[in-house]
């Protein structure tokens, strides 16, 4: 073992701490649309300010046996939890990736994925500020340094990452609502995704034609439709049954006709990504908040079920950017399978199993940037491809 490795683990074990104090601030107050640097952090029960003592990490805690110094209300084991998380987790990633830059990404990623998950648990939501944060820092890593990702492999991971959970929700929600049409909403709505993946999907099946990747088509028609919408203040829409049909037949009909399905399933990808975060960043910018209202008491209107948020849509974009696709495929594997099992243990145990996918997504896609590529590797090898 290093000789450097002990002292920088004590520091990762120490600043994790410190940072899983901060998550904590974030994870209550983001959805509560407080700012997390003002004002500073007192009692939920009795409303004292924190002293510097009482804010050590961890250890505060456990001397003060989970009160509240002031007033003896009980403190959430949580908080502590969180902690002795990120301590736990920076510690782990110090060891397994003790070079700078790189160890700086991986602890931000980190962070960012503890306090979307723990946001995700409390209140079903996954805000788009850390989720942006994290494509942002993501694409930035990738133009400065090639890490965690070359630039390329970022975008179309980010892409196609947000295309893959995208299509998810769009084929669930087809089949759940027994191929009814999907409200419609202007002027960036869910049927531009569904479109850009139709156009993509056969662009992709047919290739390039002159330097020019057709697979892209959808993404630039989408977002005309897009601007038209906005221009006539209409919502210009084709029949979801319609584009997620044209969608999938594409890449039969390349795999038929000799040409490439791959393409094809790329280009419908990378189009219904694309549409997908263009329209969650355009009604972010319009609506910067993080700020979770209470649900309004009415009844659905349109009677229309989602069977996943977009949320998860954007977070998955996110673990692309980071992950490249084919070990987001792995991340999403992992999130899939530790759902099901979780689940079933919950179920058992009679508890609520309710726990939303955000941080299963988190979990799956943690596992899979540290051993995405040797479980592929490891796959191959077992199925008899390498
Ligand atoms: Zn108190």
């Amino acid at each position: 073992m290093d000789f450097f490795l002990l002292p920088l683990a004590v520091f990762a074990f120490t600043f994790g701490s410190l940072i899983g104090s901060f998550l904590n601030v974030v994870i209550y107050r983001l959805p509560a649309g407080i700012s997390v640097v003002w004002p500073r952090s007192r009692c939920p029960h009795c409303g004292q300010v924190l002293s510097p003592l009482e804010l050590v990490p961890i250890v505060s805690w456990v001397v003060q046996r989970g009160r509240c110094k002031n007033c003896q209300a009980p403190i959430s084991a949580r908080y502590p939890a969180v902690e002795a998380l990120t301590a736990v987790l920076f510690t782990a990633a110090a060891l397994l990736r003790p070079v700078l830059p790189d160890l700086l990404f991986i602890w931000a990623f980190i962070a960012l994925l503890i306090a979307l998950s723990f946001i995700d648990i409390d209140t079903k939501t996954l805000p788009n500020s850390l989720n942006f944060a994290g494509i942002g820092l993501g694409l930035l890593g990738a133009l400065l340094l090639g890490y965690p990702q070359a630039f390329p492999q970022a975008l179309e991971g980010g892409l196609m990452g947000a295309g893959l959970v995208a299509l998810f929700a769009g084929y669930g929600g087809l089949l759940y609502n027994r191929f009814k049409d999907g409200p419609r909403e202007g002027p960036f709505g869910l049927h531009l995704v569904h479109l850009a993946a139709m156009v993509g999907a056969w662009g992709g099946m047919l290739g390039t034609v002159g330097g020019v990747w057709l697979g892209g088509l959808g993404l630039v028609v989408g977002l005309l439709n897009a601007s038209l919408n906005a221009r006539t203040g209409r919502v210009l829409a084709l029949h979801d049954a319609l584009t997620l049909g044209l969608a999938a037949l594409a890449p039969l009909l390349a795999w038929v006709m000799g040409l490439s399905p791959l393409e094809s399933l790329r280009g419908m990808l990378v189009s219904a990504g694309g549409l997908a975060l263009a329209g969650m960043l355009y009604w972010w910018l319009r609506n910067p908040s993080d700020k979770v209202e209470p649900e309004p008491e009415t009844d659905n209107p349109t009677g229309y079920v989602t069977v996943m948020g977009y949320g998860d849509v954007v977070l998955a974009g996110f673990l692309g950017v980071w992950l490249g696709f084919t070990n987001l495929l792995v991340g999403v594997f992992v999130a899939v399978f530790a759902g099901a099992v979780v689940g079933l243990i919950l179920r058992r145990l009679g508890g609520d199993p309710q726990i939303p996918f955000g941080p299963y997504l988190a979990i799956g896609g943690l596992i899979a940037f540290f051993y995405g590529t040797a479980i592929v590797q490891w796959y191959l090898g077992y199925i008899g491809l390498s």
